[in-house]
């Protein structure tokens, strides 16, 4: 089967909405989405969106803050565009409908929140479920919007690219080759389409599943980062892995993130005897970044032996705790913990990837009419380590410039011909019978990385699981070839090739900087590593 669209997004969270609400103005859009609509890191995010939204702060200040947590390598024009643009987009969020949370006694101003790293109160959020309200208030609009069509269960498994079609003809430069669209399995009836489209959208999100233990949902499996590496796009500072300090710790609990907002209103740290030991690693105490804070939780539970840490804000008001945060309050009892009346235990998981599919100001990748935004893009604002609350206004903000892009481009863009191209091939595959050549593979790419490629790192552990990641990606390549695709096959792929751009990236940065600990190179190196790590596309 084939199928023409202006513009295909791949990903339905706020990356991807944004963008299609915007691009449904110039045509017809599709967005695929490989679960449902609302399986998105989106719809966990907790703490907010930062942006400069009241008097009291400026636009000097958060983008003083947000350089200083990248640790040197943010590019400050970027810097300066999300920051000084952020708040026309938050406006254009409640416009859409969402409702971040007002002040009680002045509605007509936002109740602004303050997080680790942030040097004055500007996250706007929606009490503890501020993903989910964004999430729902732009699946709204775009459900209205009979411009976009939106494909549930459908996943993207490659990129159509020019060369490989033979379409390989006038790529300006500074492009490499040109990206078609791509083909994509529905995982309903497992077959395979090509889904072709003038402008191609990666809205992926992150790579969580990469390690054993994520605040990331399942569908956080790298897929735009290993397909746009795959097709030939740049992909750059993989090796910056933020790992949330707090992650609830209980043998039922999947993945629940305890937000940093908690340290914001006043939690405390403390070790299982009960003394708080923040001010020991950071003068910022408990509201240090989250790359100083997980390293500090890490040295404490190796040190003492300990299996986690505790955050405690059980000294604030109960009634206070149950209306800020009513979800992680709601969530901790329902595992038998009262967040007003005891800690709450907690370690570190795989949060949030700062590195991804490198692209320019405008969220345009090295392959043209192929656009990366969001967890998946590498934009040059987060550097060594992304300030809290962000990320949510990375999305926004690059979704807009790649709209304005497209604008800018469409007259070109709307009287290209699109071309006639090949369906998918299965070749000889055939159906897998054994599950679990597969999940041992998940397993084993998962246990490596969190073992070896965690939050210290030390330049033999990573030679070691190179090698050992070499096997298995071999072993994948050979399943990818002899099976008919499944979607688990597909994310196994998608994870071994995430997982050894990482390996290659942090070996090559042989130094200290923001989220990237090797622990024989402690100190940073302006010299030789005051710059992006960059690594060609596996087909250019
Ligand atoms: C628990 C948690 C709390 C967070 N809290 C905050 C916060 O308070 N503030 C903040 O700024 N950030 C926060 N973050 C980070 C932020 O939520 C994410 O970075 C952001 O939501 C990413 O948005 P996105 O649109 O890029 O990706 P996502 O929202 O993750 O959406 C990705 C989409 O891509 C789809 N997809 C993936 N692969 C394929 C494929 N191959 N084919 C088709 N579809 C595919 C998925 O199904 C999904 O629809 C948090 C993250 C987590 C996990």
């Amino acid at each position: 089967m084939q199928h023409t669209t202006d513009f295909l997004v791949i990903g339905s969270g706020i990356a991807g909405l944004s963008f299609a609400l915007k691009a449904a103005k110039l045509g017809n859009v599709t967005i695929i989405t490989k679960k449902a609509e609302v399986d998105t890191a989106t719809n966990l995010a907790q703490g907010g969106i930062a942006a400069v939204l009241s008097k009291e702060d400026s636009f000097e200040l958060h983008i003083q803050d947000t350089l200083r947590s990248g640790a040197g390598l943010c590019h400050e024009d970027v810097v300066r565009k999300v920051v000084e643009t952020g708040p026309a987009r938050v406006q254009e969020l409640i416009a859409l409908g969402v409702q971040f949370k007002s002040q009680e006694q002045d509605p007509s101003h936002l109740d602004l929140g303050m997080e680790g790293g942030h040097s004055a109160r500007r996250i706007a959020h929606a009490f503890d479920l501020t993903g989910r309200e964004i999430e729902h208030a732009l699946m709204h609009q775009v459900a209205n919007n009979p411009a976009i069509t939106v494909l549930e269960n459908h996943l993207a498994i490659d990129l159509l690219i020019a060369s490989k079609t033979g379409l390989q003809n006038n790529i300006p430069s500074p492009f490499t080759d040109r990206c078609l669209g791509a083909f994509v399995l529905n995982r309903l009836d497992g077959s395979i389409a090509t889904y072709q489209a003038r402008i191609t959208v990666i809205c992926t999100g992150g790579t969580g599943k990469v390690y054993l233990y994520t605040t990331n949902p399942d569908i956080a499996t790298g897929d735009g980062i290993a397909m746009a590496y795959q097709a030939g796009a740049k992909v750059a500072n993989l090796e910056f892995v933020q790992f949330h300090p707090t992650c609830l710790f209980h043998p039922q609990a999947k993945n629940f993130l305890i937000s940093e907002a908690l340290r914001g209103e006043g939690g405390r740290l403390i070790d299982e005897r009960g003394n708080a030991f923040m001010k020991k690693y950071d003068p910022r105490g408990d509201l240090a970044t989250r790359d100083a804070v997980a390293r500090a939780i890490d040295t404490e539970m190796k040190t003492s032996g300990d299996d986690c840490v505790y955050l405690d804000i059980s000294h604030k008001p109960a009634s206070f705790i149950k209306n800020r945060f009513p979800n992680i309050y709601q969530t901790c009892l329902s595992y038998g913990i009262d967040i007003t009346k005891v800690p709450i235990p907690v370690v570190p998981a795989a949060h949030y990837m700062c590195g991804g599919v490198l692209t320019d100001i405008m969220g345009r990748t090295s392959l043209e009419n192929l656009f990366a935004l969001g967890e998946t893009a590498c934009t040059g604002l987060h550097g060594g380590n992304r300030l809290a609350s962000n990320s949510l206004l990375e999305a926004v903000v690059f979704a807009h410039q790649a709209f304005h892009q497209c604008q800018t481009d469409w007259s070109r863009l709307a009287c290209q011909k699109i071309p006639s191209l090949k369906a998918w091939s299965p070749g000889v595959a055939k159906k897998i019978d054994e599950g679990v050549l597969i999940t041992y593979n998940w397993d084993q790419v998962r246990r490596l990385m969190w073992n070896y490629v965690g939050i210290v790192r030390t330049e033999k552990r990573l030679a070691l699981v190179q090698e050992r990641l070499a096997g298995i990606t071999r072993e994948v390549d050979r399943h990818y070839r002899d099976y008919l695709l499944t979607p688990d096959l597909v994310e196994l792929r998608n994870i071994a090739i995430v997982a050894e751009l990482i390996v290659r990236c942090a070996l090559t940065r042989k130094e200290s900087r923001g989220l990237h600990f090797m622990a024989d190179y402690p100190a940073a190196d302006d010299e030789k590593f005051r710059k992006d790590t960059i690594i060609c596309g596996k087909n250019s």
